[in-house]
């Protein structure tokens, strides 16, 4: 439903996206769009709220005073000329049935449906016009779907839509029996992107940002292989390049220029003092 996005002839081939059934302290898009506009891809992300459990990207990025997560098809452009990437949510011009379904989802327990997540995720990147995609798609217990087998069903049947759709398709099946990183919630997972973005955080973070990007890269022929693209990936987060792409996104996208700066260049107490914070914290220190 809606409109499909168009981009000038000069960006086929580079136009990518990665999207993830979902699960507990998944941040890997908040450090893989500006990653891969840093390796000189074009990234128009379409992301999702939270669902059922599992987080979601745009609630995420709300947590960074000023982010809009809405941008017209013209803001996303010039965001896209100027940045390289824009992470943005469905509107009522870019697949305005999912918004609906997805909400129906929530309440009548067909969050786990496999053609209606399909359709969700396929819709969005439809929408986008894209290229190249991968697909996370999630397995274990904090999953939509347990078992590898299970996600292996999901999997096949988002890549073949996806070709169908004439866009090149992957999949990856990734573990989600204990959150992704070490921070769960939407401030804390923003701030430990960072630390992703600037060549740290959790190895568990960064090898599923390098492997997904990695293979995006290789799909739209930016590197000769899925190891080459993951290693110029991983170029990208240590050399400063994705961190300043994030910082000029976050501009792109409302956010004050003096917060986008702190927020990347500061130290983690700066940094926590720019996002929102729970007005109640409690320590549970385990045994
Ligand atoms: N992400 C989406 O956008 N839709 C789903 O159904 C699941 C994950």
């Amino acid at each position: 439903t809606g409109r499909a996005l168009a981009w000038p002839p000069a960006w086929r081939g580079r136009l990518v996206d990665k999207h993830s059934t979902g699960g507990v302290g998944d941040k890997v898009s908040l450090a893989l769009a500006p990653a891969l506009a840093a390796c000189g891809c074009k990234v128009p992300m379409i992301s999702g709220r939270g669902l059922g459990h599992t987080g979601g990207t745009l609630d995420k990025l709300e947590a960074v005073p000023g982010f809009h997560t809405s941008l017209s098809p013209e803001e996303m452009r010039s965001a896209l000329e100027r940045v390289g990437c824009c992470i943005v949510g469905q509107s009522e011009e870019l697949a305005p049935a999912d918004r609906v379904l997805y909400g129906l989802r929530d309440v009548t327990a067909t969050v786990d449906s496999l053609p209606l997540i399909t359709a969700s995720i396929l819709s969005k990147k439809a929408a986008e016009q894209l290229s190249a995609l991968v697909l996370d798609v999630k397995f274990g217990a904090a999953a939509l779907y347990p078992t590898q087998e299970s996600a292996r069903e999901l999997a096949h049947s988002l890549v073949a839509v996806g070709e169908h759709l004439g866009i090149r398709t992957s999949a990856v099946l990734s573990r989600m029996d204990q959150p992704l990183g070490r921070c769960v919630g939407n401030s804390l997972e923003v701030l430990e992107a960072l630390e992703c973005l600037e060549g740290g955080g959790p190895p568990d973070l960064r090898e599923l940002v390098t492997a997904l990007g990695g293979l995006l890269l290789w799909q739209c022929g930016l590197a000769g292989g899925a190891e080459q693209g993951r290693a110029r990936l991983g170029q990208a987060l240590d050399d400063g390049s994705a961190l300043c792409t994030f910082e000029a996104m976050l501009g792109a996208q409302g956010v004050p220029p003096d917060i986008a700066h702190h927020l990347c260049t500061g130290d983690s107490p700066q940094r926590r003092q720019l996002v929102g914070q729970a007005s109640v914290q409690e320590e549970l220190p385990a045994p």
